[in-house]
């Protein structure tokens, strides 16, 4: 947040866009997400930025934390986002991370609502 972006800088989830192209806009709020997978994708891209504050803005009231912490130590560096199928109100993903240089990654498939033209995430289950 508050950071200089480039303009051509490529964008974290992996679409092959430039950031500003593809989920910066969603981010800093000037457009709604228009989809489930648009949304999810922007939350990986949050994620791998540190913004808590987007993360728990697109998280649907009811199943909302009261808070997230991302500074967490040793630190999660988000590597990669790798969508196997998304649905209208569902997305199956796989994220891969690294703590101290170990290698894991996030297999989930996600559920989404759409209220008021706002996508939310709703909950998720982990996938093997
Ligand atoms: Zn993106």
């Amino acid at each position: 947040m508050g950071k200089r972006k480039e303009v051509n800088q490529s964008c974290p989830c992996g679409s092959g866009r430039s950031f500003a192209d593809c989920c910066e806009p969603y981010i800093n709020g000037d457009q709604a997400a228009p989809s489930a997978e648009a949304l999810m994708r922007s939350r990986y891209t949050a994620y791998a930025q540190g913004n808590e504050a987007y993360i728990l803005s697109t998280w649907h009231p009811s199943t909302r934390p009261q808070s997230i912490s991302m500074q967490t130590e040793p630190a999660q560096k988000w590597l990669s986002l790798k969508i196997i199928n998304s649905d209208k109100d569902s997305v199956e993903f796989v994220a891969r991370y690294k703590i101290q240089g170990k290698a894991y990654k996030l297999h989930e498939k996600s559920r989404f609502r759409c209220e008021h033209m706002h996508w939310y995430y709703v909950d998720g289950d982990l996938a093997s």
